[in-house]
């Protein structure tokens, strides 16, 4: 079915969005149709509606390795880093105007009245990865979610960080180029479980804050974003035992329940929750995972990819940063053309932990 731009428009409307509104987005443009015009249509739709007073704003992330295999020939600059979040995001990157925030792995893009506002601050040295939604809930701003499933990408991320629920030791990193056009590394500590997230739309339906709408073909939904980091924050914190998956192997889920000891709470627990033995397990086994993502390795084909580096994260960020940043200053900045094998494989958990 051949969805226009105009029709687009007019869907954006019906669902709540206004001249003036602040809005990100987070979308699958193939789940609404066929766009007539494709993701510049889509673009312009939004635009039309909002108008010069209102904002757009999209997450155009980039790639996250274990801390084990740092690729030290990808290297993050918010110029001309294609993200890996779809073509809309990377359209709307090239627009007049446009403003990509510096984060070296969380980077929105945003156009329009509050662009600068939104993505000022949101760099390598930013505490909160998830600011840009933060300053869009100060602005009045809302979510939209089109064609995805109720995952309410990124944004759940602050409701979950504001219920306490970052607490395993995951790290990932990347090599970005800062301000001064030096190639520095980034690490982040972020690791979380969002797939039982959309189970609590219906929930928030209820509340009035998520609304229920179509575009195009995609079943969307809008939601002030204050008002949804509030109420996700709410329910997450009065029962975090709702972040938990059923997935024995989830590294995020059991580390987190038994981080922050949920077994009693948790209503249907699986085997794997009820039986000390395979809880001990699994905690064996989570603890050899996590070692991927606790020691820094950055690849260098020099050096046939062998580890340049070890160190284990316990010891601070500060310190793996700085550490890091001796070994490239070292060995890093000249590495050989081809790249290594292990350090070419992008970790899906890593970017699962994103979304
Ligand atoms: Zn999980």
């Amino acid at each position: 079915m051949k969805i226009t731009k105009n029709q687009i428009a007019s869907d954006l409307k019906s669902l709540g969005l206004k001249e003036g509104s602040h809005v990100a987005v987070s979308l699958s443009l193939k789940s609404i149709g066929f766009v007539e015009g494709g993701p510049d249509a889509f673009i312009d739709a939004v635009l039309d509606v909002i108008g010069p007073e209102g904002t757009l704003m999209m997450n155009t992330y980039t790639r996250l390795f274990p801390l084990s295999d740092i690729d030290s020939h990808y290297v993050f600059d918010p110029e001309t880093t294609i993200p890996w979040t779809g073509i809309v995001p990377s359209t709307l990157m090239k627009r007049k105007n446009a403003i990509r925030s510096r984060h070296p792995a969380c980077s929105v893009v945003a156009l329009g009245k509050h662009a600068r506002f939104l993505t000022e601050g949101h760099d390598e040295h930013v505490e909160n990865e998830y600011l840009p939604y933060v300053k869009l809930a100060q602005t009045n701003g809302h979510y939209l979610c089109i064609g995805i499933n109720d995952n309410f990408v990124a944004i759940r991320h602050e409701a979950q960080r504001r219920a306490g629920l970052f607490v395993v030791p995951k790290f990932t990193g990347v090599m970005y180029k800062n301000r001064q056009g030096e190639t520095k590394p980034f690490i982040l500590r972020n690791a979380i479980c969002s797939v039982t997230q959309p189970l609590l739309v219906p929930q928030l339906v209820e509340m009035g804050i998520v609304k229920r709408g179509k575009i195009g073909m995609a079943s969307s939904t809008l939601s002030p974003a204050s008002e949804l980091i509030e109420a996700m924050t709410s329910l997450l914190s009065e029962d975090p035992t709702l972040n938990l998956c059923s997935n024995a192997f989830c590294l995020e889920c059991r580390e987190l329940e038994r981080r922050l000891n949920l077994y009693d709470s948790i209503r249907n627990p699986g085997f794997f929750q009820r039986n000390i033995a395979a809880r001990k397990l699994i905690e064996l086994r989570n603890k050899i995972v996590l070692r991927r993502y606790a020691c820094v390795r950055v690849s260098n084909s020099k050096q046939n990819g062998k580890p340049n580096l070890s160190l284990f994260a316990e010891r601070g960020i500060p310190n793996l940063v700085g550490s890091i940043s001796r070994i490239l200053g070292k060995s890093g900045t000249n590495g050989g053309k081809e790249q290594t094998n292990s350090s070419n494989e992008l970790s899906q958990d890593a970017i699962g932990s994103r979304t």
